[in-house]
Protein backbone atom coordinates (compact mmCIF):
# COMPACT_ATOMS: atom_id res chain seq x y z
CA UNK A 1 0.00 0.00 0.00
CA UNK A 2 2.62 2.23 1.12
CA UNK A 3 4.78 1.49 -2.18
CA UNK A 4 1.57 2.62 -4.43
CA UNK A 5 1.48 5.44 -2.60
CA UNK A 6 4.98 6.14 -2.99
CA UNK A 7 4.46 5.84 -6.86
CA UNK A 8 1.79 7.58 -7.44
CA UNK A 9 3.22 10.48 -5.51
CA UNK A 10 6.78 10.65 -6.39
CA UNK A 11 8.58 10.84 -9.21
CA UNK A 12 10.78 7.65 -10.24
CA UNK A 13 14.23 8.61 -10.96
CA UNK A 14 14.57 11.69 -8.37
CA UNK A 15 12.13 10.52 -5.31
CA UNK A 16 10.66 13.75 -5.46
CA UNK A 17 7.58 14.61 -4.81
CA UNK A 18 6.04 14.93 -8.55
CA UNK A 19 3.37 17.47 -9.63
CA UNK A 20 -0.04 15.62 -7.92
CA UNK A 21 1.76 15.58 -4.66
CA UNK A 22 3.10 19.35 -5.06
CA UNK A 23 -0.68 20.48 -5.59
CA UNK A 24 -1.24 18.89 -2.34
CA UNK A 25 1.22 20.20 -0.62
CA UNK A 26 0.12 23.37 -2.36
CA UNK A 27 -3.30 23.36 -1.50
CA UNK A 28 -2.00 22.76 2.70
CA UNK A 29 0.39 25.94 2.76
CA UNK A 30 -2.18 28.05 0.65
CA UNK A 31 -4.80 26.87 3.23
CA UNK A 32 -2.32 27.86 6.48
CA UNK A 33 -1.21 31.08 5.20
CA UNK A 34 -4.70 32.34 4.73
CA UNK A 35 -4.77 32.92 8.74
CA UNK A 36 -1.04 34.19 9.28
CA UNK A 37 -1.65 36.60 6.07
CA UNK A 38 1.89 35.32 4.49
CA UNK A 39 2.89 34.97 1.35
CA UNK A 40 3.06 31.47 -0.59
CA UNK A 41 5.87 31.44 -3.62
CA UNK A 42 5.97 28.95 -6.78
CA UNK A 43 9.12 28.88 -8.35
CA UNK A 44 9.31 27.40 -11.85
CA UNK A 45 12.51 25.94 -12.75
CA UNK A 46 14.10 24.68 -15.77
CA UNK A 47 18.07 24.39 -16.36
CA UNK A 48 18.70 26.17 -19.30
CA UNK A 49 20.81 24.22 -21.86
CA UNK A 50 20.01 20.27 -20.52
CA UNK A 51 19.25 19.25 -24.33
CA UNK A 52 22.86 19.77 -24.96
CA UNK A 53 23.72 17.70 -21.68
CA UNK A 54 21.62 14.73 -22.83
CA UNK A 55 22.47 14.65 -26.53
CA UNK A 56 26.54 15.04 -26.19
CA UNK A 57 26.74 13.04 -23.13
CA UNK A 58 23.77 10.39 -23.78
CA UNK A 59 20.74 10.18 -21.21
CA UNK A 60 22.48 8.20 -18.30
CA UNK A 61 24.38 11.68 -17.83
CA UNK A 62 21.25 13.60 -17.82
CA UNK A 63 19.30 11.46 -15.92
CA UNK A 64 22.57 11.57 -13.21
CA UNK A 65 22.74 15.60 -13.90
CA UNK A 66 18.88 15.61 -12.97
CA UNK A 67 19.32 13.67 -9.44
CA UNK A 68 22.50 16.05 -9.00
CA UNK A 69 19.96 19.04 -9.41
CA UNK A 70 17.41 17.64 -7.00
CA UNK A 71 19.70 16.91 -4.25
CA UNK A 72 21.23 20.25 -4.49
CA UNK A 73 18.00 22.44 -4.81
CA UNK A 74 16.62 20.39 -1.58
CA UNK A 75 19.91 21.29 0.14
CA UNK A 76 18.92 24.98 -0.99
CA UNK A 77 15.45 25.33 1.13
CA UNK A 78 14.54 24.73 4.33
CA UNK A 79 13.10 21.39 4.78
CA UNK A 80 9.67 22.77 5.07
CA UNK A 81 9.20 23.70 1.04
CA UNK A 82 8.50 21.39 -1.09
CA UNK A 83 10.58 20.48 -4.11
CA UNK A 84 8.80 18.91 -6.91
CA UNK A 85 10.07 17.45 -10.55
CA UNK A 86 7.64 18.50 -12.78
CA UNK A 87 9.31 16.03 -15.53
CA UNK A 88 12.03 16.62 -17.81
CA UNK A 89 14.64 19.34 -16.76
CA UNK A 90 11.66 21.08 -14.97
CA UNK A 91 11.16 21.53 -11.01
CA UNK A 92 8.73 23.59 -8.78
CA UNK A 93 9.23 24.94 -5.53
CA UNK A 94 6.91 25.60 -2.98
CA UNK A 95 8.07 28.08 -0.55
CA UNK A 96 5.63 28.97 2.74
CA UNK A 97 5.68 31.83 5.70
CA UNK A 98 7.02 34.37 3.43
CA UNK A 99 6.60 38.39 5.11
CA UNK A 100 7.36 39.42 1.82
CA UNK A 101 8.98 40.20 -1.81
CA UNK A 102 12.38 40.62 -0.75
CA UNK A 103 12.60 37.58 1.11
CA UNK A 104 11.15 35.60 -2.06
CA UNK A 105 13.97 37.14 -3.69
CA UNK A 106 16.47 36.00 -1.60
CA UNK A 107 15.69 32.23 -2.13
CA UNK A 108 15.59 32.59 -5.71
CA UNK A 109 18.48 34.29 -5.92
CA UNK A 110 19.92 31.94 -3.38
CA UNK A 111 19.05 28.45 -6.17
CA UNK A 112 20.64 30.98 -8.81
CA UNK A 113 23.72 30.95 -7.11
CA UNK A 114 24.04 27.56 -5.96
CA UNK A 115 23.01 26.05 -9.49
CA UNK A 116 26.13 28.84 -10.80
CA UNK A 117 28.55 26.02 -9.36
CA UNK A 118 29.34 22.98 -12.04
CA UNK A 119 28.11 20.12 -11.26
CA UNK A 120 30.54 17.02 -12.02
CA UNK A 121 28.98 13.85 -14.22
CA UNK A 122 31.12 11.27 -15.19
CA UNK A 123 34.35 12.92 -14.23
CA UNK A 124 33.40 15.85 -16.18
CA UNK A 125 32.41 19.33 -15.09
CA UNK A 126 29.17 20.59 -16.43
CA UNK A 127 27.59 23.78 -16.01
CA UNK A 128 23.86 23.37 -15.59
CA UNK A 129 22.31 27.02 -14.57
CA UNK A 130 18.78 27.42 -14.81
CA UNK A 131 16.34 30.20 -15.14
CA UNK A 132 13.46 30.54 -12.63
CA UNK A 133 10.18 32.30 -12.68
CA UNK A 134 8.32 33.19 -9.40
CA UNK A 135 4.54 33.69 -8.95
CA UNK A 136 3.09 34.94 -5.78
CA UNK A 137 0.16 33.63 -3.50
CA UNK A 138 -2.05 34.72 -3.42
CA UNK A 139 -1.34 38.27 -5.17
CA UNK A 140 -0.59 36.34 -8.66
CA UNK A 141 -3.79 33.79 -8.40
CA UNK A 142 -5.63 31.98 -6.08
CA UNK A 143 -5.26 28.18 -7.22
CA UNK A 144 -2.59 25.99 -8.20
CA UNK A 145 -2.92 25.94 -11.97
CA UNK A 146 -3.33 29.84 -12.24
CA UNK A 147 -0.47 30.25 -10.07
CA UNK A 148 1.79 27.12 -12.00
CA UNK A 149 1.02 28.94 -15.71
CA UNK A 150 1.92 32.25 -14.17
CA UNK A 151 5.44 30.94 -12.60
CA UNK A 152 6.03 29.50 -15.93
CA UNK A 153 5.48 32.71 -18.01
CA UNK A 154 7.58 34.43 -15.35
CA UNK A 155 10.18 31.69 -16.58
CA UNK A 156 10.13 32.38 -20.15
CA UNK A 157 10.21 36.16 -19.01
CA UNK A 158 13.57 35.26 -17.11
CA UNK A 159 14.64 32.91 -20.16
CA UNK A 160 14.04 36.12 -22.61
CA UNK A 161 16.27 37.87 -20.31
CA UNK A 162 19.39 36.27 -21.12
CA UNK A 163 18.95 33.11 -18.77
CA UNK A 164 21.03 32.24 -15.38
CA UNK A 165 18.40 34.59 -13.94
CA UNK A 166 14.78 34.94 -12.11
CA UNK A 167 11.89 36.93 -12.91
CA UNK A 168 8.89 37.74 -11.14
CA UNK A 169 5.06 37.11 -12.56
CA UNK A 170 4.50 40.86 -11.19
CA UNK A 171 6.12 42.94 -13.64
CA UNK A 172 6.33 45.51 -10.88
CA UNK A 173 7.59 43.48 -8.54
CA UNK A 174 10.64 42.67 -10.58
CA UNK A 175 10.93 46.39 -10.78
CA UNK A 176 10.92 46.93 -7.19
CA UNK A 177 13.12 43.61 -6.93
CA UNK A 178 15.84 44.50 -9.01
CA UNK A 179 16.23 47.59 -8.05
CA UNK A 180 16.89 46.39 -4.45
CA UNK A 181 19.50 44.14 -5.50
CA UNK A 182 21.11 46.40 -6.99
CA UNK A 183 21.10 48.39 -4.08
CA UNK A 184 21.75 45.27 -2.24
CA UNK A 185 24.88 44.80 -4.08
CA UNK A 186 25.81 48.32 -4.27
CA UNK A 187 26.24 48.65 -0.81
CA UNK A 188 28.15 45.66 -0.59
CA UNK A 189 31.30 47.31 -3.31
CA UNK A 190 30.29 50.82 -1.66
CA UNK A 191 31.70 48.97 1.60
CA UNK A 192 34.94 47.73 -0.33
CA UNK A 193 35.34 50.49 -2.57
CA UNK A 194 35.42 52.94 0.25
CA UNK A 195 32.07 54.94 -1.22
CA UNK A 196 30.82 56.27 1.40
CA UNK A 197 31.30 59.41 3.31
CA UNK A 198 30.21 61.78 6.47
CA UNK A 199 29.06 65.48 5.93
CA UNK A 200 29.00 67.41 9.07
CA UNK A 201 25.57 69.82 9.59
CA UNK A 202 26.73 72.74 12.67
CA UNK A 203 24.48 72.98 15.32
CA UNK A 204 24.16 75.71 17.40
CA UNK A 205 23.89 76.81 21.09
CA UNK A 206 20.50 79.62 20.97
CA UNK A 207 21.71 82.07 23.67
CA UNK A 208 25.07 82.81 22.80
CA UNK A 209 24.77 81.68 18.86
CA UNK A 210 27.75 80.00 19.27
CA UNK A 211 28.58 76.59 17.18
CA UNK A 212 29.01 73.56 19.87
CA UNK A 213 29.40 71.30 17.33
CA UNK A 214 27.51 68.57 14.39
CA UNK A 215 25.56 66.18 13.67
CA UNK A 216 27.36 63.45 10.73
CA UNK A 217 25.56 62.72 8.06
CA UNK A 218 26.35 59.92 5.80
CA UNK A 219 26.58 60.24 2.16
CA UNK A 220 27.07 57.67 -0.84
CA UNK A 221 28.41 58.57 -4.29
CA UNK A 222 28.26 55.71 -6.79
CA UNK A 223 30.40 55.82 -9.85
CA UNK A 224 26.88 54.60 -12.00
CA UNK A 225 23.79 55.55 -9.57
CA UNK A 226 25.43 59.09 -8.98
CA UNK A 227 24.38 60.42 -5.20
CA UNK A 228 22.32 58.05 -3.35
CA UNK A 229 20.37 59.48 -0.21
CA UNK A 230 20.41 58.05 2.84
CA UNK A 231 16.52 58.02 3.29
CA UNK A 232 17.14 55.48 0.12
CA UNK A 233 19.11 53.11 0.86
CA UNK A 234 19.49 52.99 4.52
CA UNK A 235 16.16 51.03 5.14
CA UNK A 236 17.59 48.48 2.19
CA UNK A 237 20.55 48.34 4.67
CA UNK A 238 19.00 47.64 7.87
CA UNK A 239 16.76 44.52 6.17
CA UNK A 240 19.88 43.46 4.52
CA UNK A 241 21.92 43.49 7.46
CA UNK A 242 24.27 45.76 5.94
CA UNK A 243 24.02 48.43 8.91
CA UNK A 244 25.88 46.64 10.88
CA UNK A 245 29.15 47.17 9.11
CA UNK A 246 27.96 50.79 7.87
CA UNK A 247 27.44 51.36 11.47
CA UNK A 248 30.78 50.51 12.41
CA UNK A 249 32.16 52.32 9.43
CA UNK A 250 30.30 55.54 10.60
CA UNK A 251 31.29 55.59 13.85
CA UNK A 252 35.40 55.16 13.37
CA UNK A 253 35.00 57.65 10.50
CA UNK A 254 32.78 60.04 12.72
CA UNK A 255 35.62 59.41 15.89
CA UNK A 256 38.89 59.90 13.35
CA UNK A 257 37.29 63.03 11.80
CA UNK A 258 36.66 64.68 15.27
CA UNK A 259 40.04 63.97 16.35
CA UNK A 260 41.72 65.42 13.56
CA UNK A 261 39.39 68.48 14.14
CA UNK A 262 40.30 68.56 18.01
CA UNK A 263 44.46 68.18 17.17
CA UNK A 264 43.60 71.70 14.69
CA UNK A 265 42.32 74.04 17.19
CA UNK A 266 38.18 72.71 17.70
CA UNK A 267 38.50 72.07 21.03
CA UNK A 268 34.92 71.80 22.14
CA UNK A 269 33.13 70.25 19.42
CA UNK A 270 31.02 67.36 19.79
CA UNK A 271 29.91 65.41 16.95
CA UNK A 272 26.63 63.31 16.86
CA UNK A 273 25.96 59.65 15.15
CA UNK A 274 23.29 58.92 13.78
CA UNK A 275 22.49 54.72 15.10
CA UNK A 276 19.83 52.54 13.44
CA UNK A 277 17.60 50.59 15.58
CA UNK A 278 18.58 47.63 14.16
CA UNK A 279 22.03 48.30 14.77
CA UNK A 280 21.03 47.10 18.77
CA UNK A 281 19.87 43.85 17.71
CA UNK A 282 23.58 42.53 17.43
CA UNK A 283 25.39 42.89 20.39
CA UNK A 284 28.73 45.09 18.97
CA UNK A 285 27.72 48.99 19.17
CA UNK A 286 29.62 49.00 22.61
CA UNK A 287 32.69 47.62 21.30
CA UNK A 288 32.27 49.83 17.98
CA UNK A 289 32.43 52.66 19.96
CA UNK A 290 34.97 51.76 22.44
CA UNK A 291 37.45 50.76 19.24
CA UNK A 292 37.29 53.83 17.33
CA UNK A 293 37.49 56.11 20.89
CA UNK A 294 40.74 53.97 21.43
CA UNK A 295 41.90 54.08 17.84
CA UNK A 296 41.84 57.34 17.78
CA UNK A 297 42.45 58.38 20.97
CA UNK A 298 39.34 60.38 21.67
CA UNK A 299 37.76 61.77 24.88
CA UNK A 300 34.00 59.46 25.05
CA UNK A 301 32.52 62.98 25.53
CA UNK A 302 33.28 64.24 22.26
CA UNK A 303 30.97 61.76 20.78
CA UNK A 304 26.88 61.71 20.56
CA UNK A 305 24.71 58.76 19.72
CA UNK A 306 21.33 59.76 18.42
CA UNK A 307 18.69 56.78 19.20
CA UNK A 308 15.26 56.95 18.01
CA UNK A 309 12.17 56.69 19.91
CA UNK A 310 11.03 53.43 18.45
CA UNK A 311 14.31 51.92 20.44
CA UNK A 312 12.98 52.67 23.37
CA UNK A 313 9.56 52.22 23.76
CA UNK A 314 10.55 48.63 23.71
CA UNK A 315 11.26 48.64 27.36
CA UNK A 316 13.82 45.58 27.53
CA UNK A 317 16.29 45.52 29.86
CA UNK A 318 19.36 44.36 27.80
CA UNK A 319 18.97 47.71 26.12
CA UNK A 320 18.38 49.80 28.88
CA UNK A 321 21.68 47.88 30.39
CA UNK A 322 23.55 48.35 27.46
CA UNK A 323 22.61 52.02 27.31
CA UNK A 324 23.89 52.55 30.67
CA UNK A 325 27.25 51.14 30.13
CA UNK A 326 27.66 53.14 27.21
CA UNK A 327 26.54 56.41 29.00
CA UNK A 328 29.29 55.57 31.34
CA UNK A 329 31.68 55.76 29.06
CA UNK A 330 31.03 59.07 28.53
CA UNK A 331 29.55 59.34 25.70
CA UNK A 332 26.51 61.31 25.50
CA UNK A 333 23.09 60.32 24.58
CA UNK A 334 19.96 61.71 22.30
CA UNK A 335 16.96 61.14 21.04
CA UNK A 336 15.99 61.85 16.83
CA UNK A 337 12.67 62.87 15.64
CA UNK A 338 11.39 62.98 18.79
CA UNK A 339 7.32 63.72 18.41
CA UNK A 340 7.31 61.56 15.44
CA UNK A 341 7.06 57.75 17.26
CA UNK A 342 4.75 57.38 20.04
CA UNK A 343 3.61 59.53 23.20
CA UNK A 344 4.22 57.51 25.55
CA UNK A 345 6.95 59.63 27.55
CA UNK A 346 7.36 57.63 30.06
CA UNK A 347 10.35 55.67 28.98
CA UNK A 348 12.41 59.30 28.46
CA UNK A 349 12.97 59.30 32.61
CA UNK A 350 14.25 55.68 32.45
CA UNK A 351 16.96 55.72 29.77
CA UNK A 352 19.99 57.99 30.45
CA UNK A 353 19.21 60.24 27.68
CA UNK A 354 20.06 64.08 27.89
CA UNK A 355 19.22 65.69 24.68
CA UNK A 356 16.05 65.54 22.58
CA UNK A 357 15.91 66.85 18.94
CA UNK A 358 12.36 68.13 18.17
CA UNK A 359 11.71 66.68 14.63
CA UNK A 360 11.86 68.97 11.79
CA UNK A 361 8.09 68.39 10.56
CA UNK A 362 7.03 70.51 14.04
CA UNK A 363 9.41 73.16 13.08
CA UNK A 364 8.91 73.73 9.66
CA UNK A 365 5.10 73.94 10.35
CA UNK A 366 5.63 75.76 13.75
CA UNK A 367 5.49 79.80 12.67
CA UNK A 368 2.24 78.81 10.51
CA UNK A 369 0.41 76.53 12.70
CA UNK A 370 -0.43 77.38 16.40
CA UNK A 371 -1.31 73.43 16.84
CA UNK A 372 2.48 72.94 15.95
CA UNK A 373 4.09 76.06 17.90
CA UNK A 374 1.61 74.47 21.14
CA UNK A 375 3.06 70.85 20.18
CA UNK A 376 6.49 72.65 20.50
CA UNK A 377 5.84 74.10 23.57
CA UNK A 378 4.79 71.51 25.40
CA UNK A 379 8.07 69.00 24.30
CA UNK A 380 10.28 72.06 25.24
CA UNK A 381 8.00 72.31 29.01
CA UNK A 382 8.37 68.46 29.38
CA UNK A 383 12.21 68.42 28.23
CA UNK A 384 12.65 70.45 31.20
CA UNK A 385 11.09 69.22 33.57
CA UNK A 386 12.66 65.63 32.48
CA UNK A 387 16.02 67.84 32.85
CA UNK A 388 16.49 67.26 29.19
CA UNK A 389 18.13 69.58 26.72
CA UNK A 390 16.28 69.89 23.26
CA UNK A 391 17.45 70.49 19.99
CA UNK A 392 15.24 72.17 17.47
CA UNK A 393 15.61 70.53 13.99
CA UNK A 394 14.69 71.68 10.43
CA UNK A 395 15.61 75.30 11.68
CA UNK A 396 14.81 77.35 8.22
CA UNK A 397 14.02 80.99 8.96
CA UNK A 398 14.74 83.88 11.62
CA UNK A 399 10.72 83.63 12.66
CA UNK A 400 10.71 80.29 14.06
CA UNK A 401 14.82 80.58 15.48
CA UNK A 402 13.39 83.47 17.57
CA UNK A 403 10.39 81.98 18.73
CA UNK A 404 12.53 78.65 19.79
CA UNK A 405 14.45 80.97 21.31
CA UNK A 406 11.61 82.54 23.32
CA UNK A 407 10.10 78.97 24.53
CA UNK A 408 13.70 78.17 26.04
CA UNK A 409 14.94 75.78 23.39
CA UNK A 410 18.67 75.25 23.68
CA UNK A 411 20.09 74.10 20.83
CA UNK A 412 19.09 74.27 17.09
CA UNK A 413 20.34 73.15 13.53
CA UNK A 414 19.02 73.73 10.11
CA UNK A 415 19.79 75.61 6.37
CA UNK A 416 19.21 78.66 8.16
CA UNK A 417 22.59 77.94 9.17
CA UNK A 418 23.91 75.80 7.17
CA UNK A 419 23.19 72.43 5.52
CA UNK A 420 25.60 69.33 5.64
CA UNK A 421 28.77 70.02 4.99
CA UNK A 422 31.74 67.49 3.24
CA UNK A 423 34.72 68.02 6.46
CA UNK A 424 37.17 70.49 4.59
CA UNK A 425 34.18 73.08 4.12
CA UNK A 426 32.89 72.30 7.87
CA UNK A 427 36.23 73.26 8.95
CA UNK A 428 35.90 76.73 7.11
CA UNK A 429 32.54 77.01 9.02
CA UNK A 430 33.64 76.65 12.19
CA UNK A 431 36.61 79.22 11.96
CA UNK A 432 34.22 81.79 10.35
CA UNK A 433 31.42 81.24 12.93
CA UNK A 434 34.51 81.31 15.80
CA UNK A 435 35.47 85.10 14.01
CA UNK A 436 31.96 86.03 14.17
CA UNK A 437 30.69 85.28 17.91
CA UNK A 438 34.67 86.06 19.23
P1 LIG B 1 17.91 62.77 10.46
O1 LIG B 1 18.83 62.11 11.44
O2 LIG B 1 16.62 63.29 10.99
O3 LIG B 1 18.77 63.89 9.76
C1 LIG B 1 18.30 65.16 9.41
C2 LIG B 1 18.01 65.24 7.95
O4 LIG B 1 17.39 66.51 7.67
C3 LIG B 1 19.27 65.22 7.09
O5 LIG B 1 18.92 64.62 5.84
C4 LIG B 1 19.57 66.71 6.90
O6 LIG B 1 20.35 66.99 5.77
C5 LIG B 1 18.16 67.26 6.75
N1 LIG B 1 18.07 68.67 7.16
C6 LIG B 1 18.86 69.33 8.02
N2 LIG B 1 18.46 70.62 8.17
C7 LIG B 1 17.38 70.78 7.40
C8 LIG B 1 16.51 71.90 7.14
O7 LIG B 1 16.65 73.00 7.67
N3 LIG B 1 15.47 71.69 6.29
C9 LIG B 1 15.27 70.47 5.70
N4 LIG B 1 14.25 70.35 4.85
N5 LIG B 1 16.07 69.40 5.92
C10 LIG B 1 17.11 69.56 6.76
P2 LIG B 1 19.79 63.43 5.26
O8 LIG B 1 21.24 63.73 5.42
O9 LIG B 1 19.26 63.16 3.90
O10 LIG B 1 19.49 62.21 6.22
C11 LIG B 1 18.24 61.60 6.24
C12 LIG B 1 18.16 60.55 7.31
O11 LIG B 1 19.03 59.46 7.02
C13 LIG B 1 18.61 61.03 8.68
O12 LIG B 1 17.57 61.74 9.26
C14 LIG B 1 18.92 59.72 9.36
O13 LIG B 1 17.73 59.11 9.84
C15 LIG B 1 19.46 58.88 8.24
N6 LIG B 1 20.92 58.87 8.32
C16 LIG B 1 21.80 59.77 7.84
N7 LIG B 1 23.07 59.41 8.12
C17 LIG B 1 23.00 58.23 8.81
C18 LIG B 1 23.97 57.36 9.38
O14 LIG B 1 25.18 57.59 9.37
N8 LIG B 1 23.50 56.24 10.02
C19 LIG B 1 22.16 55.97 10.10
N9 LIG B 1 21.76 54.86 10.73
N10 LIG B 1 21.22 56.78 9.58
C20 LIG B 1 21.63 57.90 8.93
CA1 LIG C 1 19.67 62.42 13.30
CA1 LIG D 1 16.19 63.91 13.02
Amino acid sequence: MLHIDVLANNDALTGLPNRLLARTRFEQVAELSKRSREYVALLFLDLDNFKTVNDSLGHAAGDALICDVAQRLKGAVRSSDTVSRQGGDEFLIIVAGLQDQESVAMVAAKIIDVMAQPFKINSMEISATCSVGVAMYPDNGHDFDALLKHADMAMYKAKESGRNAFRFYDAEMNTNVIEHLHLISGIRSALLRNEFRLHYQPQFDLNSGRIIGAEALIRWHNPELGNIPPNKFIHVAERSGQIHEIGTWVINEACRQAKLWQVAGLQDLVIAVNLSPVQFRRDNIERDVINALEKHNLLASSIELELTESLLIVDSEQIKTLLKRIRALGVHLSIDDFGTGYSNLGYLSRFEVERLKIDQSFIRRMTENSNDEGIVRAIIEMAHSLKLEVVAEGVEHRQALERLKQLGCEYGQGYYWSPALPPEEFFRFWMAQCHLTG
